[in-house]
């Protein structure tokens, strides 16, 4: 069994919440300079620029690229011959979010109550933490720091089998729709169909940590996914909802069995400030 100290994953994990904030993703970067070669709006190119530029800012300066530093989304890939020494896995990881956000002066944007809406005092904690059992004795941790607005956009719906394939793309490009300015486009749209409830919404969340232009390996969810961008971008919506022809950067698809009697079909909608990051311990 191979072990992992559990203050090594703390000081890993407050690394990963701070360079989450401070360094998007070469992925994003990469999407922004492609779209800015084929955004056909003047105001789009500049918003496209300066979201660049806001991105080097960030990361030169050591400061976040956006004032909602995001909610801590954490997927574990471990090994079922690796154990974390000294404490478990979720205080490690929580521990590691505190550590990170308190050190990197990142916004705490957690409240411990829904209703009252009273502050968690342990800055960005507690995590979303999701395990997924692997063989072996590899331990893979991503992170995401995920916006509050983009996820207010996101939508869930129990379609009916009889709603067939147009159904379902009607109802993604309706929550593109909707969200407008809203989820601040350009998007990254994550879609997990099948499941049951909870499980496509776990579907379409994974699918966001799939890094900006890699395709499903499923040829037809890859063509549908090429498809669903493409009719997004003809929306309108354009970068910030200030019209344009980049509303989204990407649309990922994860997909699995479900009840013959179900379609279940969930939409994580994630915005420009698309930030992932990955570690193996
Ligand atoms: S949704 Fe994204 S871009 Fe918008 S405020 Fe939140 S983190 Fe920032």
């Amino acid at each position: 069994m191979r072990a992992i100290p559990y203050q090594f994953v703390v000081n890993e994990v407050a690394k990963m919440c701070q360079e989450a904030n401070f360094e998007l993703g070469n992925d994003v970067i990469d999407a922004f300079q492609d779209a800015l070669k084929n955004e056909t709006s003047p105001i789009g190119q500049n918003i496209l620029q300066d979201l660049i530029e806001n991105a080097n800012i960030a990361s030169s300066e050591r400061i976040p690229m956006c004032q909602d530093t995001g909610g801590s989304v954490f997927i574990v890939e471990l090994g079922q011959e690796c154990h974390i020494e000294g404490g478990s896995i979720y205080d490690a990881i929580n521990e590691g979010v505190i550590k990170g956000y308190e050190e990197g002066y990142l916004r705490h944007s957690i409240v411990d109550n829904p209703l009252t809406r009273t502050k968690s005092k342990t800055y960005n904690s507690p995590a979303i933490i999701h395990i997924e059992m692997r063989p072996g004795s590899e331990c893979t941790i991503h992170m995401s720091a995920k916006g509050g607005g983009s996820e207010n956009m996101s939508a869930l719906k129990m379609m009916k089998p009889s709603d067939g394939i147009e159904g379902v793309k009607a109802f993604i490009l309706d929550t593109v729709k909707n969200a407008g300015p809203n989820a601040c486009p350009p998007l990254v749209v994550g879609i997990g169909i099948g499941g049951n409830f909870e499980r496509c919404a776990y579907l379409a969340k994974k699918s966001l940590f799939r890094p900006i232009g890699h395709r499903s390996q499923h040829q037809e969810l890859a063509e549908l996914e090429l498809e669903l961008m493409a009719k997004m971008n003809l929306l309108g919506i354009g970068p910030q909802g200030m019209g344009g022809s980049t509303t989204a950067l990407d649309v990922k698809i994860e997909i699995e069995p479900c009840h013959i009697a179900a379609l279940p079909v969930a939409i994580n909608l994630n915005c420009h400030a698309s930030r992932h990051k990955e570690i193996n311990l």
